[in-house]
This record gives structure tokens, sequence and C-alpha cells, in this order.
């Protein structure tokens, strides 16, 4: 059986080298805070809220909400967003996505000062991803998925590695940041010739297409190392589940996430330690 890689104690690490660093800046009188804009009551966004809250309450970070309706109007929001701007004492802005249709969801995000784009929401974020300078923050999920492959010691030096997903939020930016650190990444999608073939080459697999099933038994070896970044309802079992068939990939992988509770667990942990990294970088 496959190494279960679990993020609770990938979380639980990073806060509490998170916590240490927000109580540091309390002691020179720095809050480090975040603003949550959500606009209408989704429930997906209402549990992420809830996870963030809970996890930043416990590491010393405090949160502002700003909360709309579903029909505010765009000027109403752009001037939400430029207030945060302008108050030095938000460090970090989490906005969820997506937007209402009516809204300009490009320009809502463009806004927002890459600085304080603590979720990979503007173009310098993702300049920053792209040149590896330190400009705004990589997205949470992405940065999770790197955070729990070191935290159980995968060696990405020389490594091989497919990223099954090419989407702005994950599949590219993963790419960038395994790339970063010296693997040699293939990035598959949609259209890619024979996925089975291109994961088993891979010594570690990060799998976020958002398709149940998308990476079965024809698409592993022993060996590997296996990411699932997908969340998926399934109706049959009525129950949460990745992208990757995990009782079949599970008995041949030498390790793999779970789903529940593996790189979603870590994500709010990562959010929270960008808002600090936010605030020291805004100290300097
Ligand atoms: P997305 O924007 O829909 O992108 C999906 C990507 O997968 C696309 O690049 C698509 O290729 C590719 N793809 C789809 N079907 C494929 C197939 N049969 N074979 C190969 N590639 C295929 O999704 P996303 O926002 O990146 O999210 C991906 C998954 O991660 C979802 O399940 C989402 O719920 C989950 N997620 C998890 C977390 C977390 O905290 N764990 C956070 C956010 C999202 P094309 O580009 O060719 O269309």
């Amino acid at each position: 059986m496959a190494l279960l890689l679990r993020g609770a104690p990938v979380a639980a690490a990073l806060s509490e080298d998170v916590a240490a660093r927000a109580s540091t800046l309390a002691e020179r009188g720095v809050t480090p805070t975040l603003a949550i804009v959500r606009v209408g009551e989704r429930p997906d966004d209402l549990s992420y809220e809830r996870g963030a809250l809970k996890r930043c309450e416990k590491v010393g970070v405090a949160v502002r909400r700003l909360v709309f309706p579903d029909d505010v109007g765009q000027e109403v929001l752009l001037d939400a967003i430029r207030s945060v701007n302008e108050d030095a004492s938000i460090h970090g802005c989490l906005i969820f996505r997506p937007l209402p249709t009516a809204l300009d969801e490009a320009a809502v995000c463009a806004a927002l000062d890459p600085a304080k784009d603590v979720d990979c929401v503007t173009d310098g974020s993702l300049y920053g991803v792209f040149s590896g300078r330190p400009v705004g923050f990589p997205p949470c999920t992405a940065e999770a998925v790197l955070a729990l492959l070191d935290h159980y010691g995968v060696s990405l030096e020389g490594a091989r590695a497919a990223v099954v997903g090419r989407s702005l939020v994950i599949g590219r930016p993963v790419s960038m940041m395994l790339l970063a650190r010296n693997a040699t990444v293939t990035m598959c999608h949609s259209r890619t010739r024979d996925l089975g073939a291109v994961c088993r080459e891979a010594d570690v697999l990060v799998v976020a297409a958002g398709r149940p099933g998308v990476v079965g038994l024809e698409a592993v070896r022993p060996g590997q190392v296996v990411v699932d970044v997908g969340i998926n309802w399934d109706e049959r079992s009525a129950r949460l589940v990745g992208d990757v068939d995990y009782d079949a990939v599970s008995g041949v992988v030498d390790a793999i996430t779970p789903v529940p509770g593996g790189v979603g667990s870590v994500t709010t942990a990562v959010l929270a330690r960008h808002v600090v990294e936010a605030a020291e970088r805004s100290c300097r």
C-alpha cells in the first residue's frame, strides 16, 4: 500500500512557523491582517471562509470580511478593492471567484495591488510565479502542492514531473514551481495524446483536471509519488473524490495524497503564511 501523504501534519508544521512569525510582527506592533472579499453566499466560498477564519485565528492573523450581495455594482466592488489597497493595516486580500457574471472579474482582480494579492489573481503575481521574482504570491493551492512534497521529503531536483491540467490557478503555476525546483516538467491537458504513457514516465505526478478517474491504473507504476488536487462530488457514492482513481492507484504507487484530507487541508495554512509574508515585506 502507498504511503499516505496527509495534509494535516503539513498544515500543522506550516501553522507553527506562521504563528511564530506573526508573534514577532505583533511585538513590533503589526497585526498581520487579511481582507476577504466575498460576493454572495456560495456554499463553497462559505466553507473555505470558515476554514480560513479558523486557521487565521489560530496563528495570529486578523481577518476583515467585506461581504456584498450578488447584485453588487462593479463600481462598489472596485471602490472596496481600492480601499483595501490604501489601507496600510491590511496586508493581504482574498477575492472569492468566480464573481457573478454581471461583474467584470478581470477588472476587479486587476484593481488589487499585487503586493496584497495573496492568492495570485493579478498579472503581477503571475509574473512572480513565472519569473521567480518576489512579486505578489503564487496561488495557495499550487503552493500547497509544493509544501506537501517538501514536508514529506520528496526530492524534486532532476525528477521527472507530470502535471495534468494547465489552468492558471493550478496546473500552470504548479508546473512553474516544480521547474523552479529543477524538476523536468511535462504539462498535460485534454488534448494530450496517450495521457497514461506520459504520466507513467513521471516520478512525481500532480493531477488537477477536475475529472474523477482521469488518472487510473494505466497511468501509474511503482516508485511514483502522486498528488491529487482534484475535488469532485461523486453522486454515486455521495462523497468527495479526487481526480485519481485512488482505490486502483494506491496499491501500485509509493505515495499518494488522500481526498479529502490531502492538498485541500494545506491551503488555508499557506494563505495565512502569505498574509504574514506580505506583512513582513511591508515592514522592510
Ligand atoms: P479547470 O480550470 O477546469 O482546468 C482543468 C484542466 O484539466 C484543464 O487544463 C483541462 O485541459 C485539463 N483536463 C480536463 N480534462 C482532462 C482530461 N481528460 N485529460 C487531461 N487533462 C484534462 O480546473 P482547475 O480550477 O485547475 O481545478 C482542477 C481541480 O482542482 C478541480 O477538481 C478543482 O475542484 C480542484 N481544486 C482543488 C483545490 C484544493 O484546495 N485541493 C483548490 C482549487 C481547485 P484543457 O486546458 O485542455 O481544457
